[in-house]
């Protein structure tokens, strides 16, 4: 067994769409950056990375790229996540909080899981995504931003690993 970590942060922008997890969230700003923003799909992606010691998530899918540019990061996730399949890994379960002072989350949580179990082809059960805001302190709690991190744990399933 493997375990990774992953974190991410975005400023919030007036006039993007706010996307998590794949689900696009009524609000009236969303995360700024090169692809779409997803930084729930992101902190994800570096922990499944992360697990299996493939490096990062820059290093995969440059920002100075323009192949990246408005990117689903959903797809960017997808493809981590068979690289950690060729590696011979399953995950085993995910673990994932979105730090944000608004919009509220947790009516959309379950639809993130669901995006996020059609794209890891896991069992929902094994996939956990929590909300919480920051008590109006830090970039997060002035709705500066959100953050996210997630823990990823990957099962060897026999196959080489190196
Ligand atoms: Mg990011």
């Amino acid at each position: 067994m493997r375990v990774g970590i992953g974190y991410d942060l975005h400023r919030l922008e007036a006039g993007r769409p706010l996307i998590l997890g794949g689900v696009e969230i009524p609000f009236d700003k969303g995360l700024a950056g090169h692809s779409d923003g997803d930084a729930l799909a992101h902190a994800i992606t570096d922990a499944l990375l992360g697990a299996a010691a493939l490096g990062n998530i820059g290093q995969h899918f440059p920002d100075t790229d323009p192949a990246y540019k408005n990117a689903d990061s959903m797809a960017l996730l997808s493809k981590a996540s068979d690289l950690v399949r060729e590696r011979g890994y399953t995950i085993g379960n995910l673990d994932a909080n979105i730090i944000a002072q608004q919009p509220k989350l947790n009516p959309h949580l379950d639809a993130m899981r669901a995006r996020l179990c059609e794209v890891l082809g896991i069992d929902i059960g094994r996939i956990s995504v929590k909300a919480k805001t920051n008590e109006l302190v830090g970039p997060e709690g002035r709705g500066e931003a959100m953050s996210t991190q997630a823990v990823v744990l990957l099962e060897s399933g026999g196959l080489p690993t190196a």
